[in-house]
């Protein structure tokens, strides 16, 4: 049986991967200096790393490992489904079991009439599978001139061409001459940032009345759908204002224009609720999932539609789909992921005990002289660090420069905590305990205060 390297030494593992493994979103020649950071197992909220290094994983992974690491259930399921069915597919009229009990697992768990789920192996892929989707649908309705969909600056759908198209990062799409045409942008609602004088509630408002000012720029006959996360993730956990999602609901509804809502972080019970979308009052035509899905133990994602979407769809061939679409064994351990999280009622335990404590920590850190802000919707939350916190001012450095160095203190720290730009950002496995939360917060803390030190120390710490 093939044995994994782990028992090489760390510095040869390091130059190993630095000689052959290409890695996403990292400087190659950055990360060959330092070596990466070789993680070897994982228990609960706890990373192990090839040094014996035990970490508090603040981030649950990338978003995803909801149910926390080491769920020997989820093991045994996928051994019990490859010794069964490996693999079959799910195209020209074929299916098994795995596949149709989580699409009616789905169904079940998602609001409204979402009652239908194509799959994919992510979230990315569920997003393109998203915009030929919408495009198909409103095609088969005869009105194939509805193509253009409006999303966001700063969002965050995935990186295949589709979803970095859908994505507003301009860094992303400078790579590959993106977006792809008919996805257009509005700003996005953060405050912190760019709301100036204006008061939150109001500027939610006006952020979400972009919508309704880009929808008669481009002709409402034109315009296929809006997309966007109930609370960016990727772009740095930014809560929206209250006011926002309930006058952006107001407008597709009244445009009739499709609402897709990418749950691929806020999904399976991230915000306290099954979905983003509950907390934030929003019904949406097709939501996007992955990560928490499966908790990340395997790759899997899903665009679930509404009961009208599929009748139009179902009219047509609808020439898309994956090889692994719906994989036998990523559905069943979905599957297990799922009664782990309903059966242990690990959505109670995020609204009654872990979201709330986590709340009173994170917002305590606003004492903290660099943090101006702190944000948190379940169990996400962000801080903005600033050297003025009236002022709400940036720092005098590029954005990021003051993230980076927090960043590596509290890597040096063990504590895995992002940073983007000088926000902040954690979203730890759900099943953290309040002593956990403990460790983690004063990880942070000491995390900052270093990062203090430092400035100083640089001359950093100065407004722009
Ligand atoms: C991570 C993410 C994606 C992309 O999912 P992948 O599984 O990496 O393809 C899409 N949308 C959101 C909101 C995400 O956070």
């Amino acid at each position: 049986m093939t044995t994994m390297a782990n028992h090489l030494p760390t510095a040869e593992l390091q130059a190993l991967d630095a000689a052959h493994h290409l890695h996403p979103f990292t400087n190659g020649h950055e990360l060959a200096q330092k070596g990466a950071r070789v993680i070897k197992s994982a228990k609960g909220v706890w990373l192990k790393d090839s040094d014996g290094n035990e970490i508090i994983d603040g981030m649950a992974g990338l978003w995803c490992v909801n149910i926390g690491y080491g769920r020997d259930e989820l093991a045994d399921v996928a051994a019990r489904q490859m010794r069964e069915l490996p693999y079959y597919n799910t195209f020209f009229q074929t299916t098994h079991a795995p596949a149709l009990m989580l699409a009616r697992k789905l169904a079940e768990l998602a609001p409204g009439d979402l009652n239908h789920v194509f799959f994919s192996t992510g979230g990315s892929d569920a997003n393109d599978t998203n915009i030929r989707l919408v495009r198909t649908y409103w095609a088969e309705k005869g009105q194939p001139e509805r193509n253009v969909i409006i999303s966001r600056w700063n969002a965050y759908h995935g990186s295949t061409i589709g979803g970095t198209s859908l994505g507003g990062m301009k860094g992303m799409h400078g790579q590959g001459g993106l977006p792809i045409p008919g996805i257009e942008f509005i700003d996005q609602p953060n405050w912190w940032v760019e709301g100036g004088d204006t008061a939150p509630e109001e500027f939610g408002l006006e952020r979400a009345r972009q919508l309704e000012a880009k929808i008669n720029e481009i002709g409402p006959d034109k315009v296929a759908a809006f997309i966007g996360e109930p609370v960016q993730g990727a772009g740095g956990v930014i809560v929206p204002p209250e006011t926002y999602w309930p006058e952006i609901q107001r407008i597709c509804d009244q445009y009739g224009i499709v609402l897709i809502t990418d749950e691929v972080i806020c999904g399976f019970g991230r915000t306290g609720n099954w979905f983003g979308s509950q907390t934030f009052g929003i019904r949406p035509d097709i939501m996007t999932m992955a990560k928490g899905l499966s908790s990340g133990y395997q790759p899997i994602g899903a665009s679930v539609v509404s009961d009208e979407i599929a009748q139009v769809l179902s009219g047509t061939d609808f020439n898309h789909g994956y090889t692994y679409s719906g994989h036998p064994v990523a559905a069943a351990v979905a599957l297990e992921n799922l009664r782990i999280l309903e059966e242990e009622n690990i959505v109670g335990h995020v609204q009654n005990v872990a979201a709330p404590y986590l709340k009173q920590k994170w917002e305590g850190l606003l004492d903290h002289p660099l943090v101006g802000e702190a944000k948190i919707a379940g169990m996400m939350a962000s801080v903005a660090l600033t050297p003025d916190k009236a002022a709400r001012a940036p720092f005098a450095s590029d954005p990021g420069v003051v993230g980076q160095i927090c960043r590596d203190r509290c890597f040096a720290n063990n504590v895995i905590m992002r940073h983007v730009g000088d926000r902040m950002i954690i979203s730890p496995p759900l099943v953290i305990t309040p002593d956990e939360i403990d460790i983690l917060i004063d990880r942070a803390r000491l995390s900052l205060d270093e990062c203090l030190a430092q400035l100083e120390a640089d001359g950093l710490n100065r407004a722009a």
